[in-house]
This record gives C-alpha cells, sequence and structure tokens, in this order.
C-alpha cells in the first residue's frame, strides 16, 4: 500500500492513532471565538507547506483588507495574522501549501480543518495541484524526512480552488467578498455570487488539470484566443518544454511530462466564457460590497 493510501485509510479511523489538537476549553481563543460578530463571515487561514507567497498575496489587499476585516469578515485563525492556536469553526478556510504525507501533526490540522469549516478554499497552486512540491525530494535541513506532498483535495473535500501561483490579492479579496455574499446575501446577491464562484468550485470538484498537458493549454486558451501572453506556463513548466515566440507560448511535445503546471498556472485557463455576460453586475457587486458606507 503506498505513503498516500496508508495516510487515506489511516484518516478513516485515526480518532485513536492521531493526538487531539484542540487544548482545553475556555481559553482566550474561546473567548474570542464567542465574541465574534454574527452577521459576519469566520474565515481562518490556514498554512501548510508553501512559500508563503500566497499569505503574501492576502495582506497585499491593502485598503481592500481593511474594508474586508471592517464590514465582512471575523479573522479567526491565521498563523501570520491572528494569534490562534486552535483551529476553530470557520464559515471558509483558505488553506494556503500543499499536505506532507510525512507530517501527522499537519494531516490532522487538514482534516480538522475540513471538519469545522463550511467552505474549504484551496489558495494557490500548491494547495491545488502540489505544484512544485510535487517535485521536492527532501532533505531540507531542519526537516529531512519531509519528502512527499500532495495537494489538499488528494486527503479533503475541497469546495474551491483558486490556483495560480500565487494568485492575486484582487482574486483573493474577490473570493471572501463573494464567500460573505453566498453565505450571508439576498437572493439575488447569492444567485451572484454562486455564478462567479461556479468555475472554482468546478475546478475543486475536477483537478482535471493534473491531466492536462501542453496541448490542453493549447486546445482550451491558447487555440481560443484566451492568452495573453503573460509568459506563466513557460516559466511554470518544470522541464523547460515551453518557450515564448512572438510573444505567445510554443510547446515541445515530446519534453512535456504531462504535468499539468503550465495549466494550473495560467490565469487563463479557468476563464468561464458563460460569465461573461454577468461580468458587469458581478463587477457592480464587488465594487458595491467594497465601497465606502
Ligand atoms: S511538462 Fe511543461 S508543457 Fe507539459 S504539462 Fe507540464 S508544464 Fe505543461
Ligand atoms: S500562462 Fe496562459 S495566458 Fe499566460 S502565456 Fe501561457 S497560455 Fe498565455
Amino acid at each position: 500500500m503506498g505513503l498516500l493510501s496508508s495516510i487515506k485509510k489511516g484518516m478513516g479511523g485515526e480518532e485513536q492513532q492521531m493526538p487531539p489538537t484542540s487544548p482545553p476549553a475556555q481559553t482566550e481563543e474561546a473567548r474570542r471565538e464567542e465574541r465574534a460578530t454574527p452577521d459576519r463571515i469566520r474565515v481562518g487561514h490556514v498554512h501548510l507547506c508553501g512559500c508563503t507567497g500566497c499569505v503574501v498575496a492576502l495582506t497585499d489587499i491593502y485598503q481592500g483588507l481593511f474594508k474586508v476585516l471592517d464590514d465582512y469578515v471575523d479573522w479567526v485563525y491565521g498563523t501570520t495574522i491572528a494569534d490562534v492556536r486552535r483551529i476553530p469553526e470557520m464559515d471558509v478556510a483558505l488553506v494556503e501549501g500543499a499536505v506532507c504525507l510525512q507530517d501527522h501533526e499537519q494531516i490532522q490540522d487538514l482534516r480538522t480543518t475540513r471538519l469545522q469549516s463550511k467552505l474549504v478554499v484551496a489558495i494557490g497552486s500548491c494547495a491545488c495541484t502540489g505544484n512544485i512540491l510535487r517535485f521536492s525530494r527532501g532533505g531540507q535541513v531542519n526537516q529531512p524526512q519531509h519528502e512527499s506532498f500532495a495537494p489538499i483535495s488528494d486527503l479533503v473535500d475541497v469546495d474551491v480552488h483558486i490556483p495560480t501561483c500565487a494568485p492575486t490579492p484582487q482574486q483573493i479579496r474577490n473570493t471572501i467578498v463573494m464567500a460573505y455574499l453566498l453565505l450571508k446575501g439576498t437572493d439575488d446577491q447569492k444567485a451572484l455570487a454562486g455564478r462567479w464562484l461556479k468555475p472554482m468550485m468546478d475546478l475543486a470538484r475536477t483537478p482535471f488539470y493534473q491531466k492536462a498537458s501542453f496541448n490542453t493549454l493549447m486546445q482550451e486558451v491558447i487555440n481560443q484566443g484566451l492568452c495573453m501572453g503573460c509568459g506563466t506556463c513557460a516559466a511554470s513548466c518544470p522541464v523547460r518544454a515551453i518557450s515564448m515566440e512572438f510573444g505567445k507560448p510554443n510547446g515541445t511535445r515530446d519534453l512535456c511530462i504531462n504535468c499539468g503546471a503550465c495549466y494550473a498556472q495560467c490565469p487563463r485557463s479557468f476563464f468561464d466564457h458563460d460569465l461573461m455576460e454577468q461580468h458587469e453586475s458581478i463587477m457592480e457587486l464587488i465594487q458595491g460590497a467594497m465601497a465606502p458606507k
């Protein structure tokens, strides 16, 4: 039985195997939870294995982050942003990074996050696909035994994928605002927010880019006229199978190992044509939510 299979099997009955992570009740954290504002959503950031680029993008929302924190969100967990040690109940958990299969504590944190959260959002390519960590051989000085990493959807159900490395601050902000409207908005707002989130929910349900190749990128992005020549696909290819020529990606198919990294990183690969018709009303909704009161 492989390492991943044995971990999944263990997760079915691991209550006795894994030590609980929760400290005793009525800590300062528990009291803070009780003070949470009821008409906001409870959001947390769970950091697994990654470069911390996603949380940097999150904090790069600047004024938008203040607005989100002022009006919509109680930030209830996150080792970088909030001093809370126990994973609490959350409406939205933003999970950054791939999960290390040799780190039982991290696996338990991920599992607890799933159990405690209404929406689990894989934020960034490491959480969505494993990204560069798929190619890790381990041997880091401080954790030499950590050598196998997997996307979080290999171990738990994930509701939303925000691929790319790192996602833009606007994409993260809009996801938080849309999650708020989905959970707390009027019926119209819920419908529009659900429409906006659907392509990223579809990605989470069908992580098709795990079997994507350069051909997929060619068929679904470049040949559809969606490529904007940003070069992200070429930069992300681990075997240098893509070069940029005359501003467009050109692939050497013999080199392609079908890792899907180019497709996962391409900011146009999860483009939803149907959403274009609702683009203006969606932008109005987001701008309205972010406008000063
Ligand atoms: S090997 Fe390169 S071209 Fe092929 S799927 Fe991976 S990133 Fe894309
Ligand atoms: S990442 Fe996507 S949009 Fe950017 S150059 Fe490659 S195919 Fe074009």
